[in-house]
């Protein structure tokens, strides 16, 4: 398990004079340390999440965001019961992405399972800019999709401000 702290601090949860200098330039978060401790404690355990790379943690509405290294995503999904004990430990719905994706990227893990089909940039006329998605319309769909959750977890993430569409079926 690779964290933005090292080793030894992420496995006692004491911060080295290293690591404490980097927390106070504000380098890293409490929520960094706090999350890295936390993953470091499931990888002793758990060897699908020790070969995982901590970039940086975020908290969106109570919601954690976890950003990891690339080709993580792949490996967590093949593992499922890792992704549940991750969301155990912190308690709370656990968003996981990878650091270095596009928004192109990040839209469609944020949508997953749901297919996102367009992405379009609209311009407002006071000039601020909205991402709009357009997903597949089939019954029960809306449901599935928490509008404001995705909304904020994009907002915190990348700043983006979404607005979510659904395509319009036309008779066959
Ligand atoms: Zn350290």
């Amino acid at each position: 398990m690779r964290t933005p702290i090292c080793n030894f601090c992420a496995k006692t949860g004491a911060l080295c004079p290293e690591d404490s200098k980097k927390l106070k330039a504000g380098q890293i978060s409490q929520l960094d340390v706090e999350s890295s401790v936390k993953l470091t404690k499931l990888a002793e355990k758990d060897k699908v999440i020790d070969k995982l790379t901590l970039v940086k943690a975020l908290r969106s509405n109570g919601e954690i965001i976890l950003l990891l290294g690339s080709g993580n995503l792949k490996t967590l999904r093949m593992n499922p019961q890792s992704i549940e004990s991750i969301n155990r430990a912190f308690g709370t719905k656990v968003w996981l992405f990878e650091a270095d994706i596009s928004d192109r990227k990040l839209l469609e893990e944020v949508f997953y399972p749901v297919r996102v089909l367009t992405v379009n940039m609209v311009w407002l006329p006071d000039g601020s800019k909205l991402t709009k998605v357009v997903l597949p319309s089939f019954k029960g769909l809306e449901g599935k999709v928490d509008e404001n959750v995705i909304k904020r977890v994009l907002k915190t993430l990348r700043g983006l401000d979404v607005m979510i569409e659904y395509e319009r079926r036309t008779a066959p």
